[in-house]
């Protein structure tokens, strides 16, 4: 049997479970904007059930998920050119979630970082929902046939989970309906850390404001975020080879090749010998200035949250016109009566 071929279609989405950081930017927003106007067709989501996989407060919820809207449209996330929406809005996202609850095994989900990480050590008192996280995200991709998911290096674990489900369920009912998605995770920024602690992620969710960089932060709260970050004493090396064991120095170096849209060693070209009381304000001003407009911006588009609900419901016809068609194959693959 001859393999299908998938159309290249791009799909991601971002948890409205907390402001947006600069790790949300550089792993994520930033590279969805590009391939958007490289002219892939391109497909965002604003991932409100898996937010909801751990307590959100429902006062809250909606602003949030306005706030993670705007942040697409305030970096150049275009809604007539691509597809933005809110997940909750197209249901067979939760209904194929099902099916692969059924085609994945415990064994897979057991192997999951994400859940070790976010249940800690009581996992028994994690919810279902976050322990299955990783089908309803294969649901979310594979539910548009994506065939390529723009993540930051955290999830390349549940892409390759996602590619799993796929070739079960391709294998089990014997078929090729589902593509085997590529996680796309390239650039220096893939995995931003925590700016109190260079072994952790910068993450929305993280307990304190002071170890990540928001979005919408201004000048002084960047600078000061920066300034505070915790670093060691030795200045800034040659080469990156030699940030290998300074995991605050290097997370510092890859913000900045990353902000200008360079590399690590063009950065530590230019910079090398330089002490952290150089470095640091030139770092928040790179920050800045790429930062502010898109504050700005977002701020302005949160002022009128009828027009964000307006692109999110609009955004969410465009995809229910792909999903839907693909649920029903599905359950008629699956043999469910209809
Ligand atoms: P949470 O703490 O609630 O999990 P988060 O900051 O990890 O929030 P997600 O919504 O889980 O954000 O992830 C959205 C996207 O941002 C994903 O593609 C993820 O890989 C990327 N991302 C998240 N944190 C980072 C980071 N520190 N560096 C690079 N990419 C990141
Ligand atoms: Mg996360």
């Amino acid at each position: 049997m001859t393999e299908p071929t998938f159309a290249p279609r791009v799909f991601s989405g971002i948890k409205p479970s907390g402001g947006l950081t600069l790790g949300n930017y550089l792993g994520a927003i930033k590279r969805f904007v590009q391939t958007q106007d490289a002219g892939t067709e391109s497909i965002f989501c604003v991932v409100d059930l898996h937010a909801i996989t751990v307590w959100q407060d429902p006062a809250e919820l909606p602003g949030m998920t306005r706030e993670v809207a705007a942040g697409y449209l305030a970096s150049g996330i275009d809604p007539e050119r691509s597809i933005l929406f809110n997940q909750s809005q197209v249901a067979a996202h939760a209904e194929l979630a099902w099916i692969f609850n059924c085609v994945a095994r415990i064994g897979w989900m057991n192997r999951m970082t994400q859940f070790k990480d976010k249940a800690g050590k009581n996992a028994e008192k994690a919810s279902l929902g976050l322990y299955a996280y990783p089908s309803l995200m294969a649901a979310d991709i594979l539910i548009y046939h994506a065939t390529h998911v723009p993540v930051g290096e955290d999830q390349k674990q549940h892409v390759e989970l996602t590619r799993d489900i796929a070739a079960k369920f391709n294998h089990d009912y014997k078929v090729d309906f589902f593509p085997l998605t590529e996680p796309v995770i390239e650039g220096p920024a893939m995995r931003i850390m925590n700016l109190r602690d260079g072994t952790k992620k910068m993450s929305k969710s993280g307990e304190s404001d002071m170890e990540r960089i928001n979005m919408t932060d201004d000048a002084d709260t960047i600078a000061k975020k920066f300034k505070k970050a915790r670093t060691d004493p030795a200045p800034l090396p040659e080469t990156p080879d030699e940030l290998k064991d300074r995991p605050e120095a290097k997370n510092l170096v890859e913000i900045y090749a990353a902000l200008s849209d360079s590399t690590a060693e063009r950065v530590l070209a230019e910079h090398a010998g330089a002490g952290w009381g150089q470095f640091k304000p030139a770092l928040a001003d790179l920050a800045v200035d790429k930062l502010a407009p898109i504050a700005d911006e977002m701020k302005r588009l949160m002022d009128d949250p009828a027009e964000i609900d307006r692109i999110l419901a609009r955004g969410a016809e465009r995809a229910r016109e792909i999903a839907d068609p693909v649920l029903a194959r599905t359950y008629e693959i699956v043999g469910l009566v209809r």
